[in-house]
């Protein structure tokens, strides 16, 4: 990797984490997510960075890819809040989430993924097998006493890239693929009082265009092309319908899924409705490993 890459790396993770956290402050009871989705938005662009993907608030049994649309009126009250913050300097990624329990039941379950996630940082260097990053965290969610979620996995990043090789598993799939010198990875545990496997809900408020052709009418084509802007990666319904308005921007999505232009990323909940927590950091694989959304408190 160049410096200059290193670099933009390091500076895309600093900004990340004063993101995340200074949305980890706006989690008080009888805030509007909406506004807490808005105002960590508004903090990495005035950090000099754009969003890697639209930032995101899963609440109790749903762990990931929740996130409000306009009309969102969800306040928080006394549940598991799950914040995930990307972003990106020009195509390099870092991506970092934390819980918080606002319930004051489930200290045990923040912890448990947040020391997952430390223990797999401890070991991270070239050489260092997936599945036995894998197993490390497994064996610490369990020893609490709840179940890693199986079916989401941590992650490389590439340019422009949110979600590459290799994939990075929260349990022991046996994979004896390597962690290499330079590998741009984010470790993500997720720890459930349930199923430890996620399923989809609707709708989906999250898309990537995957392809800009095959749609005619005018709105989609106009739709189309501010969300080309994201250069393949994730944006949320909420940025088109402040551009657009909501039934613009709802028969775009439908036609643009319909010529198979956009994919959907619809909000994951435990199926057994199991309380979920996740921590997530993003690191550059070396000897000596570079936590880039490492934050000092
Ligand atoms: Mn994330
Ligand atoms: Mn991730």
């Amino acid at each position: 990797m160049d410096e200059e890459t290193l670099q933009k790396y390091v500076d895309a993770g600093k900004i990340a984490s004063e993101a995340l956290h200074y949305g980890k402050s706006l989690i008080v009871k009888g805030a509007k997510v909406i506004e807490i989705l808005d105002a960590v938005e508004e903090k990495i662009a005035e950090l000099g960075g754009k969003p890697a993907f639209p930032a995101q608030i899963s609440l109790n049994e749903f762990a990931a890819h929740s996130c409000s649309d306009l009309n969102d009126e969800t306040i928080l009250s006394d549940q598991i809040v799950k914040l995930d913050v990307g972003v990106h300097l020009d195509g390099f990624i870092a991506d970092n989430a934390l819980t918080v329990d606002l319930s004051g039941k489930y200290n045990d379950l923040v912890k448990a993924s947040r020391e997952a996630l430390n223990n797999a940082l401890k070991v991270i260097k070239p050489g260092v097998t997936l599945g036995e990053i894998g197993k490390l965290i497994h064996e610490t969610i369990t020893s609490y006493g709840f179940a890693p979620v199986k079916n989401l996995s941590g992650h490389g990043l590439g340019e422009y890239q949110i979600h590459t090789k290799p994939s990075v598993p929260n349990f022991d799939n046996g994979n004896e693929n390597v962690l290499e010198e330079g590998d741009v990875i984010a470790i993500e545990p997720f720890a459930s009082t349930g199923a430890g496997i996620v399923q989809e809900s609707s709708p989906a408020t999250v898309f990537t265009l995957i392809n800009d052709t095959g749609v005619r009418d005018p709105i989609s084509r106009k739709i189309m092309i501010k969300a080309k802007e994201n250069k393949g990666l994730p944006f949320a319904k909420r940025w088109l319908e402040k551009d657009f308005g909501t039934a613009k921007t709802n028969f775009a999505l439908r036609m643009l899924r319909k010529a198979g232009c956009v994919d959907e990323h619809p909000p994951l909940f435990d199926q057994n409705k199991g309380m979920v927590s996740q921590a997530e950091h993003t690191v550059i694989v070396s000897e000596e490993p570079i936590i880039t959304t490492w934050h000092e408190k």
